[in-house]
């Protein structure tokens, strides 16, 4: 049986780099909506020039865009064992076309993990976050700085502050994320999958906490 598994939380909360850490560590594909559009933005492709605009003001790509992209990726073979899915689903719409659709792949989500942190804790992780162009390895100008200023560590590529990383945008990020994503929380407790992690802690205690956690769950 595949292995799915949402990180649902607000922007800046490290669900990031909690996905890539869990995706390598189970072997499962890492499914990034944003890295998905952003990659797409860079190839000017029309769902990127579609995205860009709702992703400059901090709103939600609409649904129906954000759902058939993330099909189409999860019908690729390296998906045929599961998925950590970030940043997907973020309304109820989109968590409803994810059962539908994992269904189909003869699945359904496993475990949803729910990292949490008070406000300036997200606003100051998110707007101090600086992005690998290449591959999108995530640094933080003052509690995660890459060795040499400017360059990935991993794979030698510039880095980049996001436009959407810039204060305002997160502000308003956050707002769309607790008007829209938040209902998310209640329905995947209600289902039994939700584990509350305390995103507060250092990114090594938050990936202890959520693999203690995911052990007992998946
Ligand atoms: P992220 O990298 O997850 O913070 O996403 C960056 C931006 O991409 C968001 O602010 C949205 O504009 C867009 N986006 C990412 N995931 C979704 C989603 N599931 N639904 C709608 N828009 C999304």
């Amino acid at each position: 049986m595949a292995t799915y598994i949402v990180l649902l939380g607000p922007p800046g909360v490290g669900k990031g780099t909690q996905a890539k850490i869990l995706s390598e560590t189970k072997k499962l594909a890492h499914i990034s909506s944003g890295d998905l559009f952003r990659e797409n933005l860079k190839n000017q492709t029309e769902l990127g020039k579609t995205a860009k605009s709702f992703m400059d003001k901090g709103e939600l790509v609409p649904d129906d865009v954000t759902i058939a992209m993330i099909k189409d990726r999860l019908s690729r073979p390296d998906c045929a064992t599961g998925a950590i899915l970030d940043g997907f689903p973020r309304t109820p719409a989109q968590a409803d076309a994810l059962e539908a659709m994992l269904k189909e792949f003869k699945g359904s989500v496993s475990a949803v993990p729910f990292i949490s942190a008070a406000e300036n804790i997200l606003i100051e992780r998110a707007s101090g976050r600086w992005t690998c162009k290449a591959q999108g390895h995530i640094y933080h100008e003052k509690f995660s700085p890459p060795k040499q200023a400017g360059v990935c560590d991993f794979d030698g590529s510039e880095i980049y502050q996001r436009d959407d990383d810039k204060v305002e945008t997160v502000a308003k990020r956050i707002r769309v994320y607790l008007e829209q994503t938040m209902p998310l929380v209640d329905h995947y407790r209600k289902a039994g999958k939700l584990i509350e992690i305390d995103g507060s802690q250092s990114v090594e205690q938050v990936t202890k906490a959520l693999f203690d956690a995911l052990v007992q769950q998946t």
